[in-house]
């Protein structure tokens, strides 16, 4: 059924009990503000060694960290567009953060990812059009595969989690 494997909470991403969280980084990836601050401070000074050694990311891309003090075994670090007005191609590469972060996750036999809202804090990308992109995304990767079991959208407030939620029942319609 469509719709059946993602699932969207209000919540903080650093206390989620899953194989592998999503941190929405920059291209140094040495830590920053937002979500990615909250996770490198969950995640203790061994996550920052760890990505120092990465030689940053490229936008739409993504990169795989273990996740030291999380409850999470794994962090991938994707860098989602900065929004420039739509018409840069912002889009298409917020598509490619959960399509890469998804492919990057198989690729290490993990089952359960949680996601937070990419692009839509600091880099600006309006949530009303990025979350239906995001779920379209996830639900494309997840009908062709069967081994991640479900992700899960952790929103940072409510009208976040309400974009997500909106978006994930207008797919299923
Ligand atoms: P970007 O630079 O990709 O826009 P931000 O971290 O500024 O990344 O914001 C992305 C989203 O993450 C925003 O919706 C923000 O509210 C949310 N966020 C911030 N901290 C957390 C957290 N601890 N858990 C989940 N989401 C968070």
């Amino acid at each position: 059924m469509v719709g059946s494997s993602i699932e969207v909470i209000e919540g903080d991403i650093t206390r989620q009990r899953v194989d592998a969280i999503v941190n929405a980084a920059n291209p140094a990836l040495l830590g920053g503000g937002g979500v990615d601050g909250a996770i490198h401070r969950a995640a203790g000074p061994g996550l920052l060694t760890e990505c120092r050694t990465l030689g940053g990311c490229a936008t739409g891309e993504a990169k795989i960290t273990k996740g030291y003090d999380l409850p999470a075994r794994w962090v991938i670090h994707t860098v989602g567009p900065i929004w420039r007005g739509g018409g840069q191609g912002e889009d298409a590469l917020l598509a490619s953060c959960y399509r890469n972060s998804l492919t990057l996750a198989t690729r290490h036999g993990i089952r359960t990812v949680a996601f937070p809202s990419i692009s839509t804090g600091a880099y600006g990308f309006p949530v009303a059009r990025a979350a239906p992109i995001a779920v379209r995304e996830i639900e494309r990767f997840l009908a062709h595969t069967t081994a991640i079991h479900r992700v899960t959208i952790v929103c940072r407030g409510p009208d976040t989690y309400h974009a997500y939620r909106d978006a994930v029942e207008e797919l299923a319609e």
